[in-house]
This record gives structure tokens, sequence and C-alpha cells, in this order.
């Protein structure tokens, strides 16, 4: 979104210290929005804000946590005077084989991918109201709602259940002017996509009609498509950004 301009907007990002929330949290930057960003690292956290520049925000705190969500929201609305666009990002996946996988595994995973979006969208909801046209941008994934990775099933059952809780929060907020879509992404390079290893990057790379993989900005453009006024009449969307990963019916 290269003329994007959100001056006087501002957005929390969760998970915006790294990877496609960083990237995320640049492009607002660079449309002028009021940025937070959030992360438990705060080594990590200092280092994205100075990368980032600017007026920026930088909070620890967990996204798996109700009193943190609701202390984020409030000192994000504190520095900057409200909150108009929340982006719930943060999100791991640890591989973990069905034979394997213990249920604390399963808890973390579900915790922190889809509690954590219900928890930043209800901490969230005092100020988007007063926004008068609050935006909310959850980043899901093709894995689970569309395709599967071994190792992955909490990981796909916690992006699966994001688009459940969108489209039921959609219907809920749009009287409050609240919009509330999901990005998808296919393979995007950042730290998280490394730790799944150089063999399945590759294999991914194959599978990709437009023969890269993704980048935090191609993601990053379709956030701030939701985010911004032209998309007023669109909730409750799921939006795949993969390269046409999920098209092909045959290998070709
Ligand atoms: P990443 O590079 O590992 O970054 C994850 C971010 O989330 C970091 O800022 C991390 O900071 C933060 N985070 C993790 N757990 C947290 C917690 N409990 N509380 C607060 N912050 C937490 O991952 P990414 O690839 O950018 O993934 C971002 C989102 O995109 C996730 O929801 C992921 O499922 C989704 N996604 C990614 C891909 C991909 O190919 N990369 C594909 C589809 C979907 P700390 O570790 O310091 O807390």
């Amino acid at each position: 979104m290269p003329n994007a301009n959100f001056t006087g907007k501002t957005v929390l990002i969760t998970g915006g210290s790294a990877g496609i929330g960083l990237g995320i949290a640049a492009a607002f930057a660079a449309a002028g929005a009021n940025v937070a960003i959030t992360g438990r690292n705060q080594a990590r956290l200092g280092s994205a804000a100075a990368a980032l520049g600017g007026n920026i925000l930088a909070l620890a705190g967990d996204t798996a946590s109700r009193p943190s969500a609701i202390a984020l929201c409030e000192a994000t609305a504190q520095k900057f005077g409200g909150l108009d666009i929340l982006c719930a990002n943060a999100g791991i996946n640890p591989v973990s084989p069905l034979d394997e996988m213990t249920e604390s595994e399963w808890d973390e995973v579900l915790a922190v991918n889809a509690k954590g979006s219900f928890l930043a969208v209800q901490a969230a909801l005092p100020y988007l109201r007063k926004s008068g046209a609050g935006r909310v941008i959850l980043t899901s994934s093709i894995t689970g709602p569309v395709t599967a990775i071994p190792g992955l099933s909490h990981y796909g059952a916690s992006k699966a259940a994001q688009l459940g809780f969108m489209r039921a929060a959609a219907v809920e907020l749009a009287k409050d002017g609240i919009t509330v879509n999901a990005v998808l992404p296919g393979v995007i390079e950042t730290e998280a996509l490394a730790a799944l290893g150089d063999a399945f990057i590759a294999s991914s790379r194959a599978l990709i009609p437009v023969g890269r993989l993704g980048l935090v900005a191609d993601i990053a453009n379709a956030v701030l498509f939701f985010a911004s006024p032209e998309s007023s009449f669109i909730t409750g969307q799921p939006l795949i950004v993969d390269g046409g990963q999920t098209l092909p019916e045959a290998p070709g």
C-alpha cells in the first residue's frame, strides 16, 4: 500500500517485535500511524523499536494473559490518545507429532494463538468503539483453515479457531462500526519459518505458483487494506496471501 495514509490513527500489533508483526509495524509506521508493538522478550522489543524509529511504543506482555492484554491496550491508548486498529498477530508454531503431543503443548498453542486473539479483541473493545471506525485484523494461516502440516495439529486447530471467532465477532461488532477480518499467510520468510527447517522451506517454495516465498511486506499490504477506510464494507472475511500455493489441483 505505497500511498496509504494512517496519520492520526493508532495501531497495536501483538507480536510486533519480529517477523510478520514487525513487517506490519513498519508498514503502518511508514504510513504515518502511531504504532505500539508487543512481545515477551524485552531485548527483541527494544531492537525492533530502534529499527522502526519514530514514535513507537514497545511494550512487553504475554498475549495469553488477560491482565496483560488489558494493560497493553490501556498503555497504548494513554500514550497516543486512543486505539483505532488492533492486529492480533502473535503466534507460535512448535512442532509436535500427534503421538507425542502433551496436553500442555496443546494448551499453550491454543492459549497464545486462539485465546490470545479473543483476549486482545476484548481488551481493545472500549477503545475501538470510541474510535468510531475500529479495525481488527487477525493473523491466521492457510495451515488449519485450508492446508495441513504434520506435527502442527494444535497449530492448525488454533488457526481455524481464529476464523470461527472472527465471524461471530464481526457480526457482534458491526453495529459499533468495527470490522473484523483475517489474513491467512502462506509460507512467509521469518524466524518462525526458519525453525521448520531447510527441507520444508525448499519443498514449500516448489509448491508456490508465483515461484517465491512470501515476504512480510506481502502480509502487511493485505493488513493495511483491511485497516483502511476503503474496506469499511468488508467484515468477517479471510484473505489468503500465499502466492497461489493453495490453488493447484495437481502437481504441474
Ligand atoms: P515470529 O517471527 O516467531 O514472530 C512471532 C512474534 O510473536 C514475536 O514478536 C514474538 O515475540 C511474539 N510472541 C510469541 N508468543 C507470544 C506471546 N505469548 N505473547 C506475546 N508475544 C508473543 O513468527 P511469524 O512467522 O512472524 O508469525 C506471526 C504470525 O503469523 C503468527 O500468528 C503465525 O501463526 C502467523 N503465520 C506465519 C507464517 C509464516 O510463514 N511465517 C505463515 C502463516 C501464519 P516474543 O517471542 O518475544 O514473545
